[in-house]
């Protein structure tokens, strides 16, 4: 499952949606990030970190809420985790859980541990927050608009930056929360390129990179994206907003989430009974 492994990272991609968990391992830590998806996926996860953690205190991190990306929780009972407030505060829970229960059922799936809404031992609520780690920096940043509750977090002086579901090189911006909070992320993350110095940055879906460039390019389309969408449906012309599924490998799937984004936007623009 290895995709990318340096000193101190390794990221594993799952099978299924080019998802990605992260383990960071330093002196004083480790960190595992959205251990996901099927069970012999997270077992591997599982299994790398508890035969390399010895006695360094193990911490888990959730970018989001999404059901795929909070799957693997207990599989890491002792593990301190960290989340935002948003991921606490979070209403759905139990409709979350419902579709991990609806996912492993449809597929027959058993597990080692039990399905469970994650515990928040570190919460995250300011914009900016700071975690200490011996000589490692953790910062959060609110991360929504994709859902209500994401986090960017960048550890220094790694450079790296997890970022969850933004900024990722093969989806366009998928928008469950809101179009508004989704450009503020945007600007979140152009700050961040302007104030720490980033080494890596890991999405939660697709390819990692070490290009700033590239990172400038995720940013600028995301924005692009969503500035034309809207302006496509206030000018009435949302069959133009399909053309982007051509650019993309995955088509079929996306066209579903291309018009949740367009009823969402809908919705914010009020042009929902016209
Ligand atoms: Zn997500």
């Amino acid at each position: 499952m290895i995709c990318y492994k340096d000193k101190h990272t390794t990221i594993f991609h799952s099978s299924l949606y080019q998802t990605t968990s992260t383990v960071v391992e330093t002196d004083h830590f480790m960190l595992v990030v959205d251990p996901c998806w099927l069970p012999g996926e997270v077992e591997e996860i599982r299994h790398y970190v508890y035969s390399r953690k010895g006695e360094r205190p193990l911490y888990l991190l959730f970018t989001h809420s999404d059901y795929d990306h909070i799957i693997g929780y207990n599989a890491f009972p002792d593990a301190i985790t960290i989340g935002s407030k948003g991921m606490e505060r979070n209403l759905e829970k139990d409709s979350i859980l419902e579709q991990i229960r609806d996912f492993d059922d449809s597929y027959y799936i058993k597990r080692n541990y039990e399905i469970a809404y994650p515990q928040i031992s570190y919460l995250v609520s300011e914009d900016g927050q700071n975690l200490q780690i011996g000589e490692y920096c953790f910062t959060f940043y609110v991360a929504n608009g994709h859902t209500n509750d994401g986090l960017f977090t960048v550890i220094e002086p790694l450079g790296l930056w997890i970022a969850g579901d933004y900024l990722s090189d093969i989806e366009f911006p998928y928008i469950y929360s809101s179009s508004i909070d989704y450009e503020k992320t945007l600007e979140t993350a152009e700050a961040i390129l302007n104030r720490h110095s980033i080494k890596l940055l890991i999405p939660g879906h697709g390819s990692v990179t070490t290009e700033i460039d590239e990172i400038t390019k995720r940013i600028n389309e995301s924005r692009k994206y969503i500035h034309n969408t809207r302006q496509l449906l206030l000018e009435k012309k949302e069959v133009e907003a399909f053309q982007i599924l051509k650019h993309y490998d995955f088509p079929k799937v996306m066209e579903k989430f291309l018009r949740g984004n367009l009823e969402l936007m809908k919705k914010e623009l009020k042009l929902e009974n016209e």
